[in-house]
């Protein structure tokens, strides 16, 4: 790992000569929001870095929510994915661990995983409903990403992380070596700045090694209370950087359709016959929580959330699963 620096305006040219051999997606902000579109050398000023967190969530660029996965797979261009918050990069590596198992990879997930370099960004400042640190995810990337950015004024740092960061990283104009421990104080500066603001943030919130027997205990009076203002709308888990179910789905012509699913729409869990074991609405919203903080665990190890608090911000019902989890405590 090092560091090196490039002018924000020389950064940007680069980029657009990089146009022609990858599709480039940066962090544009508008005033609605902060999301993904892909590169244009005429909203460079648009472009924001070290800012939580694109509306798109990562998982977006490599699960698209329906493709054809009986058509041919032709080679697309590889991609460059700058911007990407951390709570994303290590949402990615939970997806990983399902969408490439080595008995039973998807050809379509990995094929896009082999095709796109990622540009990660450390978060200076945090959102509202930001709680990576409570998961034990920091809002800055060391690893999993080939890069890192940090943006000062109108010069970047850039964390090089892999060996194709580093090809990239010597494609740039300009380019100029920098001191190392320098920019890792720098760096370190801006890391505790957020990491305080995250603190004050989320004071309250359980540890995250104790969720899963915090909502095992659970019994159905707080799902049927959450519940109530639930209307199965199913955008706590389609934005989710983690949620990782799909359906195949059959088509004439011997061609099937993935399509991604969420457990909160109703019918979810029916099988043939009709039976459905998560008919009742308060189940269904409580086999989130059991998925994410228990039946995860069990199988992998790890929780299946990063803390990048989207879930609580898309809810039309104003659910905050933060508020539940400090009731249940
Ligand atoms: S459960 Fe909510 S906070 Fe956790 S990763 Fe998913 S969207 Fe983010
Ligand atoms: S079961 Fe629900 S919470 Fe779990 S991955 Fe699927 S959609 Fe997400
Ligand atoms: S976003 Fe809110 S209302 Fe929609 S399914 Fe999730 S919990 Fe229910």
């Amino acid at each position: 790992m090092f560091y090196a620096g490039i002018r924000k305006e020389d950064w940007h040219r680069s980029l657009e000569k990089l146009l022609t051999t990858y599709d480039i997606f940066v962090p544009v902000k508008d005033e609605f929001s902060l999301d993904y579109e892909p590169f244009r050398p005429d909203q460079a000023e648009r472009i924001v870095y070290n800012t939580p967190k694109p509306a798109t969530p990562l998982k977006n660029f490599f699960l698209p929510v329906r493709e054809n996965v009986t058509s041919s797979r032709a080679g697309s261009k590889p991609r460059i994915i700058i911007g990407v918050p951390n709570c994303d990069i290590e949402a990615l590596m939970l997806l990983d661990e399902i969408y490439l198992d080595e008995v039973f990879a998807d050809p379509w997930y990995r094929s896009r995983r082999n095709n796109t370099i990622l540009v990660a960004s450390d978060c200076y400042t945090v959102n509202d409903h930001c709680h990576c640190l409570s998961y034990g995810v920091k809002p800055w990337s060391m690893a999993h990403a080939d890069m890192a950015i940090l943006a000062e004024g109108d010069q970047i740092f850039l964390r090089v992380m892999s060996e194709t960061g580093r090809e990239i990283a010597e494609q740039l104009t300009d380019i100029y070596s920098v001191d190392d421990a320098a920019a890792d104080s720098y760096a370190e500066k801006r890391h505790s700045e957020a990491e305080e603001l995250l603190t004050a943030l989320n004071a309250g919130l359980p540890d995250y090694t104790a969720t899963g027997e915090i909502i095992q205990k659970a019994g159905d009076q707080i799902w049927e209370k959450y519940a109530a203002k639930c209307v199965s709308c199913g955008a706590c888990t389609t934005i989710c950087p983690t949620c990782s179910c799909f359906l195949l789905i059959d088509k004439p012509d011997f061609e099937k359709v993935k399509q991604m699913d969420a457990c909160q729409y109703p019918g979810f869990e029916r099988v043939a016959g009709g039976e459905d074991a998560l008919f009742e609405l308060h189940r269904r919203f409580r086999n989130r929580y059991m998925c994410k903080y228990v039946w995860r665990p069990q199988k992998f190890n790890s929780l299946a959330c990063t803390g990048c608090g989207r879930c609580i911000e898309a809810c039309i019902g104003k659910i905050n699963k933060n508020e539940l989890f400090m009731e249940l405590t």
